[in-house]
């Protein structure tokens, strides 16, 4: 370690000593858990690959463990916190910084698209970096996704489970509705594992690190998004019952030849199950069920 990382806000004897002089108290219902570890920290600033051209938004600074090392690598930094207990924290721990605006803010009730315009050079790449709050994890990438701000790249903390849930692939017992979510739009990759000891307090869940990083379009092409989400959703309603099964429950059981004629035509069994279904399966499946909307 050098002088310089034992001066780091996540050096544990720096973190403690922050939070004593702050009487700050967790909050489990904000999901704090704050990273205590350099070489946890410097992997993944490294996996963000960053640079003095790059902008970064971060969700839940926390004390600014993390936000240290984005702010040395990154052109700018904007964060969103909603535990207002922190704002005087972090005017302290990153007062030396001139390239970082704080937004005291829930990061689901805001409107990306207004804050990019106010980063110094909104025209820059623009990544999320974060240690993602668990308990809204999905929530929060489902809102960046939606936002249709052009992000190029995601490099997030999270759940491990929710992690294997986001990268998995067809036939696996974690593929489903989020996998599609995401990799519709992004290309998702696990960078590393993390253990729970990097963290105070402690969660008691694994966690890893997931780059995803943004298609130039949608995986697939589909005639309505909307509508597509919609039948990947029906699909996997109830993973033990069949496609066809899944399907007659949405649409009711009066279209049932209706639905066997249309998966005829595109040649999928109504006897699968939706897991076995690959993103593109589930454009063909969607366009010809349009004929139900
Ligand atoms: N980045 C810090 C670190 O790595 O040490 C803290 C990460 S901690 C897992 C999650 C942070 O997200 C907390 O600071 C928490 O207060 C904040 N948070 C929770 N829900 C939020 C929300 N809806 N919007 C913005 N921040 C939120």
């Amino acid at each position: 370690m050098t002088e310089q990382d034992i001066d780091r806000i996540s050096n544990i004897i720096r973190t403690q000593d922050i939070l004593r002089r702050h009487d700050f108290n967790f909050k489990k219902k904000f999901g704090q858990n704050f990273l205590i570890d350099h070489n946890i920290l410097s992997k993944i600033v490294f996996a963000a690959d960053l640079d003095k051209k790059t902008n970064v938004i971060e969700i839940g600074p926390g004390i600014g463990s993390l936000t240290q090392y984005l702010l040395e690598e990154a052109a700018e930094v904007m964060a969103f916190e909603i535990d207002k207990s922190l704002i005087p924290i972090l005017d302290e721990t990153l007062e030396r910084y001139n390239n970082f605006q704080l937004v005291s803010a829930d990061v689901l009730k805001v409107n990306l698209k207004d804050y990019i315009q106010k980063f110094e050079h909104p025209e820059y790449p623009l990544k999320v970096v974060a240690n993602l709050p668990y308990y809204i994890t999905t929530p929060i990438l489902m809102h960046l996704i939606k936002s249709k701000v052009e992000f190029t790249e995601f490099v997030v903390m999270m759940q491990k489970e929710v992690g294997d849930r986001i990268t998995a692939v067809p036939g696996s017992k974690d593929y489903g509705g989020l996998s599609i979510a995401v990799q519709f739009y992004m290309e998702a990759e696990t960078a590393f594992t993390v253990p729970r000891t990097v963290f105070v307090p402690s969660p008691n869940v694994d966690s890893s690190i997931l780059k995803m990083t943004r298609r130039i379009s949608p995986l697939v092409e589909v005639i309505d998004e909307e509508w597509f989400f919609k039948i990947v959703k029906m699909s996997f309603a109830h993973r033990r019952k069949t496609l066809m099964n899944n399907l007659m429950q949405g649409f009711g059981k009066e279209a049932k030849p209706e639905i066997e004629k249309l998966l005829g035509n595109i040649e999928i069994l109504p006897t699968i199950r939706a897991e076995v279904l690959t993103i593109q399966d589930f454009a063909k499946l969607s366009d010809a069920l349009i004929a139900l909307k």
